[in-house]
């Protein structure tokens, strides 16, 4: 997001771009980071220290009420902020709390059809730990390459026989 959209943004939504309500909105309708309010309040000050608590709280309230900002309620006592409109799921890394936006094709859903209610919007909070991708160390990739070079039919004897005759192979 351009930040030099952000006024017509406001406009459009019906929000008097103020320099106040620009301030909070350069952080908070661009970031990524799923802050909650008091996060909001901590970065948005550090930068505009002028800026009161009211005016960032005032400011994210009329935010999410024009719909320029989404609220999420991810567990109790948990609320934070999501400029990123288009539906998609979170994922909570259990060790630091960190929210990622996971593509909302990544997670195979169901019809969210309910006997009785009105669904006005769902999606899947995922929670776990980030795991690296294995690192290739020196050792593994020569016993990978034996075991990756015949055929997915062949059999372990057929890689054993292969690989004593292309030794001898190498002999001659
Ligand atoms: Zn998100």
């Amino acid at each position: 997001m351009n930040e030099n959209d952000l006024p017509s943004r406001l406009r459009a939504a019906g929000v008097r771009p103020s320099a106040q309500r620009m301030a909070v909105a350069e952080y908070v309708l661009t970031t990524d980071e799923h802050p909650s309010a008091e996060q909001v309040l901590t970065r948005v000050t550090k930068r505009w220290p002028y800026l009161s608590r009211a005016t960032v709280y005032n400011t994210l309230n009329l935010f999410v009420r024009e719909g320029l900002l989404r609220q999420l309620v991810l567990a109790e006592g948990n609320v934070v902020f999501d400029p990123k409109l288009e539906r998609h799921h979170h994922f909570i890394d259990d060790a630091t709390g960190r929210i990622e936006d996971v593509h909302w094709d990544a997670v195979k859903v169901g019809d969210a059809q309910l006997d009785g209610y009105s669904v006005r919007e769902y999606m899947v909070v995922l929670r776990g730990r980030k795991v690296r991708r294995p690192t290739v160390t020196a050792k593994q990739p020569t016993a990978k390459q034996t075991v990756k070079s015949p055929p997915p039919s062949a059999s372990a004897s057929s890689v054993r026989r292969e690989t004593k005759k292309s030794k001898e192979q190498g002999r001659t």
